[in-house]
């Protein structure tokens, strides 16, 4: 039996503590509250929350007093540490295991700084605190404008945005902003490669802009050729990312922001994977004019579980004058995400910080080169941080047996102690599988996942059933995913 089958959630036993006391040696009239005994010390949270207490009597408005007592679950504290521990297992996580998600950068982050921005002299900040007394704090976001904006190229950022889509919007608020100023009223569209992000399309849209879509050529990038033609008085702006989410660079960037400005529209970076550019080529110098990057992803936060993130933008000389003052948030944006990011790249410098890019870029090619007998690889060219596969060469499908897709092989790795990749996006492609393994993977841990994923490719062409079924030792198997996310049962 695994622990997750004997998982409850109702542990609850009237009665029951987490503590136990000496009892108490002082009279009733001189214990705080008039609480009389360590019988009734049991009692003290509920009467705390059923308002009993004099001194809450006293400081809260009658109507906001709790009328009956709080329910809560009565457990020992073995009882609550082994099911929160429990639970935290039953999760795929960095801190146990290799997460290629592609398009994510879910790498390891460094306790250090966690460490860091947990330190009560941070974390105790109080946001309406007066101004002369949070002056490190103040350094903090300076120092992190300031090196972004060497990393990036760009003039100053804004913090207030909390996740990368966030930023998209307000980078595309600016760029309607700076067109508006102008009296250039009739910008409505925006270009987006096929390749994009669906939240570049999506934040376009919020943000009321018309999508123009353009087409990526049969080497995965933009074809400049079918760009021309779309842009016009009635462009805003194009949206990109380079190297793009196929793990390629763009090379023809400088002609393509030529064009766009040409024609009065700005160039927007998705910058959410900024990881492999990291000290060695500038978003600005290739001629974007504003640009989001995601914190939680490439500077040191853990994320994939909602929050909180931090998708500050930055812009360029054009936008300067455009940029929300203050650039920080009432409540300065995500503190914590900031001095984590801080912390990292003042740890890594600029010499090291420069080492991320490669050793991703030779991550991913390792990975790529190394199965590209056993997986469809539609663009074969050196990649960048991450590269797409298209499926299995051999699915194993035959005589009415359905082949092994992407979803089996994703469910399949789980049983062997990997993560999946990102699957079935980019929408390029029908089955792709998106690996993007990070600078910090050892080559033992891409030499373990290139052995398993070869053994899964065998097990497909044997026999295909087997990851029809999988995962098969994990907690859950296969649940509906649209329910589940729609409809979560969180009681068991
Ligand atoms: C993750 C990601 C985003 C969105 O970031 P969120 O913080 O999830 O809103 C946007 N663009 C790209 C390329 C990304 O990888």
């Amino acid at each position: 039996m695994k622990y997750y089958d004997k998982l409850i959630f109702e542990l609850s036993h009237p009665g029951r503590t987490g503590y136990s006391l000496p009892s108490c040696s002082l009279s009733a009239a001189e214990t705080p509250g008039n609480v009389q005994s360590s019988a009734e010390t049991d009692n003290t949270a509920a009467r705390l929350f059923s308002g009993e207490q004099s001194f809450v009597r006293e400081s809260v408005p009658n109507h906001l007093l709790r009328e009956s007592i709080l329910e809560l679950p009565e457990v020992s504290e073995v009882d609550v540490v082994r099911h929160y521990t429990n639970l935290s297992q039953m999760n795929f996580g960095v801190d146990t295991g290799f997460y290629p998600l592609g398009s994510c950068t879910m790498k390891y982050n460094p306790k250090i700084n966690e460490e860091i921005a947990s330190h009560p002299l941070f974390a105790g900040l109080h946001p309406l605190q007066p101004d002369e007394t949070v002056k490190g704090a103040r350094e903090v976001i300076e120092g992190l404008d300031a090196a972004l904006a060497a990393i990036t190229g760009m003039k100053h950022f804004t913090f207030l945005p909390c996740a990368g889509a966030h930023g998209e919007l307000t980078g595309l608020m600016l760029m309607r902003e700076y067109h508006l100023a102008r009296n250039d009223n009739a910008r409505t569209k925006v270009i987006v490669p096929d390749s994009a992000h669906g939240t570049n399309p999506a934040s376009a849209a919020v943000c009321g802009l018309q999508i123009v879509e353009v087409k990526s050529g049969a080497d995965g990038l933009v074809d400049v050729e079918a760009l021309k033609p779309l842009l016009g008085p009635d462009v805003a702006g194009i949206m990109m990312t380079n190297p793009n989410t196929l793990g390629l660079f763009e090379r023809q960037i400088g002609e393509i922001a030529e064009l766009v400005h040409e024609c009065g529209g700005l160039l927007y970076y998705d910058g959410a994977n900024m990881n492999p550019l990291l000290g060695k080529v500038r978003p600005g110098d290739m001629g974007f004019d504003i640009m989001h990057l995601n914190l939680h992803k490439t500077f040191s936060t853990p994320h994939g579980g909602g929050g909180p993130g931090s998708g500050p933008v930055g812009v360029g000389e054009r936008v300067l004058p455009y940029l929300n003052i203050p650039r920080t948030s009432g409540f300065h944006g995500n503190f914590g995400v900031m001095l984590r990011a801080y912390a990292y790249i003042l740890m890594l410098g600029k010499q090291h910080i420069k080492m991320a890019g490669p050793l991703a870029t030779l991550s991913a090619n390792y990975i790529k080169e190394s199965l590209k007998d056993c997986f469809k690889l539609p663009i074969a060219s050196v990649c960048k941080h991450e590269f797409v596969f298209d499926g299995l060469i051999n699915d194993g499908a035959r005589d009415g047996k359905a082949g092994a897709t992407t979803l089996d092989v994703a469910k399949r790795l789980l049983d062997y102690g990997f993560h999946a990749p990102t699957i079935y996006f980019p929408l390029l492609f029908h089955q792709a599988l998106m690996i993007e393994p990070t600078e910090t993977e050892s080559l033992e841990t891409l030499d373990e996942f290139i052995a398993v994923m070869k053994k899964i490719a065998a097990e497909a062409a044997e026999d295909p059933d087997i990851l029809h079924g999988a995962p098969h030792n994990a907690p859950i198997g296969r649940p509906d995913e649209t329910s589940a996310a729609r409809n979560p049962i969180l009681k068991a």
